[in-house]
């Protein structure tokens, strides 16, 4: 039985919740059409809203979980510090307008760690959610430029590269030449690991008050290039999303990485990340999480950015379940899933539950 998780986008830190009577209608339709056993929201910080949400959920026995960035988002709440680039500057990333904000917090500044907790303590902590999915747990990408992509070198950072032996020296001189430099292969570890520690202090804290854990992480080809250790972040949640976006022309998106990737370290691999490798490459993760691993497939149209069709739904959904995914995120925003797209995604999982 595939599990399977809605996530909706109710607004960002700075932008309007969305109605809860859109909400409910949305949800309503999808529930009765689809067996969701847990629901995903966030995270503008509308307590009202989570409440009525919750109330509708419980009712249905569906899970509740808050979606919290944590390494962007937070520096709208309290202060933080950013990822510094190689030169010292600040990496900034891209903050794309008023809804989300992709301008990068440095991962290994416990400052930034106790900034996401505080922001969930004021705003989340009370809601009665069964759970939280963090999301941004990374560097940032390449689609934040190449300064960006190739931070951090905060102090902090520098201090990791060089306790563990990395040549540091050799890593600010040689960027823009990540594949034919051992020391970046130390370094992409050492991003990694300071992931893997922060992220694991906090879900520490998030378990130690009774929350299940979810983890919002790249598709596993990219997580690498971000300082995520899929399968050493496995051991810290109850499930893994890895976004396997393959029609988002946006952060996450995997054309849209694959092509900055491309263009900032000058490589060009002899592949492509089209349907066949992508499932290879989520059955590889599936085979080392030692968590149930759920494929987050995009279900909503947004102009310019996001446009899955049916029969886009369909391949994915066969393909990874195939692959061995325990179920799916049907993400990211389902207040902007066409109708076309989610009676496609109830067909193929009311046919595959034999209903
Ligand atoms: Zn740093």
């Amino acid at each position: 039985m595939l599990d399977i998780t809605v996530q909706v986008f109710a607004g960002g830190y700075k932008s309007a919740p969305a109605d809860f009577g859109r909400v409910r209608e949305k949800l309503e339709d999808v529930l009765n059409r689809i067996p969701a056993t847990r629901v995903i929201m966030g995270w503008t910080p509308a307590p009202e809203l989570y409440g009525r949400v919750r109330d509708f959920l419980r009712q249905r026995g569906v899970e509740f979980f808050l979606w919290l960035p944590v390494f962007s988002e937070t520096g709208r709440m309290k202060p933080c510090v950013p990822v510094t680039d190689w030169a010292g500057g600040t990496a900034a990333g891209n903050a794309d307008g008023a809804e989300e904000d992709f301008a990068f917090l440095c991962p290994n500044e416990p400052q930034n760690v106790r900034a996401a907790l505080s922001v969930f303590n004021e705003n989340f902590a009370n809601i009665g959610f069964d759970g939280v999915f963090l999301d941004r747990i990374r560097y940032p990408s390449f689609a934040a430029g190449a300064d960006a992509g190739f931070g951090c070198f905060c102090p902090r950072c520098r201090e990791a590269y060089t306790r563990a032996g990395a040549d540091t020296t050799a890593l600010m001189r040689g960027q823009g030449r990540i594949f034919d430099d051992p020391a970046w292969r130390d370094f992409l570890k050492i991003k990694a690991q300071s992931v893997t520690e922060s992220v694991g202090a906090l879900c520490g804290e998030l378990r130690n008050r009774g929350f299940k854990i979810g983890l919002d992480v790249f598709a596993p080809f990219l997580s690498r290039f971000v300082g995520q250790d899929i399968p050493a972040l496995s051991r810290l949640a109850d499930f893994v999303k890895p976004m396997m976006y393959r029609k988002t022309f946006a952060p996450a998106g995997i054309p849209f990485e694959w092509d900055a990737l491309k263009l900032r370290t000058g490589i060009s691999p002899p592949f492509a990340p089209d349907l066949d490798f992508c499932a290879g490459d989520l059955a590889e993760l599936v085979k080392s999480a030692d968590c149930p691993v759920y494929a987050g497939v995009e279900w909503n149209r947004v102009p310019g950015i996001a446009r899955p069709t049916p029969g886009y739904i369909h391949e994915s959904l066969g393909a990874y379940a195939a692959a061995g995914a325990r179920g799916f995120v049907l993400s990211w925003n389902a207040l902007d899933a066409p109708l076309e797209n989610t009676a496609a995604a109830a067909q193929w999982l009311n046919h595959r539950a034999g209903r």
